[in-house]
């Protein structure tokens, strides 16, 4: 079964994921955490190529083709092979991002990215967790932990808004394998949330 985490930048969804990947191990589960954009060495070393050096870096068209490149390289090293091997797979983003940052909010390229995915990719999560918070905190916690390396961390508040818009849309586009979990809570409370609803969907 492969789980994902959506989010904005600062909605806790990274504590999330690894959280969830820590108690099913704890229970005996077989379980991977990963990420995107990385999750495997090639699709790493893209990371860096797109996290990397100024703003204006990549045309939005480059960027998403550099996504694509990384994702497709993740699913064939690290997803694919744990899927095949009964292993949960737990991956902090995915796709949803893809459509959610390069397809709404920074360009209208989402034919572009959907194009690409029913090409490239083709997979979708069986389970996807939306962590859903207000933006002007998230920008807060984000920017009080912000690197200064990430060349995607500075933005604006209009921006983390547009984000929450296109998330929500499309968890609800696909309610059958997304639940949006309210952020906005202690980290145990939504732990427990996501917990018994990754459970139900393990089985
Ligand atoms: O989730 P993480 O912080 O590792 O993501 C790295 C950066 O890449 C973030 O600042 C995020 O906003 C950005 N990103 C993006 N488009 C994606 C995935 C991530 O702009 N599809």
């Amino acid at each position: 079964i492969f789980i994902t985490f959506e989010g904005i930048d600062g909605s806790g969804k990274s504590t999330q994921s690894k959280l969830l990947a820590k108690t099913l191990a704890d229970q005996g589960v077989d379980v991977i955490i990963t990420r995107e954009p990385g999750g495997s060495v090639g699709a790493e070393d893209i990371r860096k190529l797109l996290v990397e050096g100024e703003t204006d870096r990549w045309s939005p068209e480059t960027e998403i083709l550099l996504f694509t490149a990384a994702r497709r390289d993740h699913l064939e090293k690290t997803i694919r092979p744990a899927l095949a091997n009964g292993t949960v797979v737990i991956s902090d983003r995915f796709a949803d991002s893809t459509r959610v940052y390069q397809g709404v909010a920074r360009a209208d390229l989402r034919k572009t990215v959907d194009a690409l995915h029913d090409t490239i990719i083709k997979v979708e999560p069986d389970l996807t967790f939306i962590i859903d918070v207000d933006p002007e905190q998230a920008l807060t916690r984000g920017l009080a932990r912000n690197s200064g390396e990430d060349r995607f961390e500075d933005f604006g508040l209009q921006f983390q808004m547009d984000l929450r818009a296109g998330f929500l849309a499309l968890a609800s586009e696909n309610e059958n394998r997304c639940r949006v979990i309210d952020g906005n809570r202690p980290i145990d409370a939504i732990a427990s949330d996501v917990l018994s609803i990754a459970k139900a969907a393990i089985g």
